[in-house]
């Protein structure tokens, strides 16, 4: 997974829940992105949404 792939996940999210400062100090904060939100912990998504929404998008 790269940055873009978890933007585009966080696009198609319906959970997606950004942390308070995104859009404020983040220079990285461009959009929703996995990276950016709060069900995002240890390099997985909390709510186990990455895999199926991944393979959602690739069909
Ligand atoms: S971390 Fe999980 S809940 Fe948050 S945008 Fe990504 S897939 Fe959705």
């Amino acid at each position: 997974m790269n940055r873009s792939s978890f933007t585009k996940i966080a696009q198609n999210c319906s959970e997606f829940d950004p942390k308070a400062d995104m859009f404020k100090n983040s220079p990285d904060a461009s959009g929703p992105t996995c990276l950016n939100c709060k069900h995002f912990k240890h390099n997985m998504c909390n709510k186990n949404l990455i895999d199926p929404i991944k393979a959602r998008l690739d069909k």
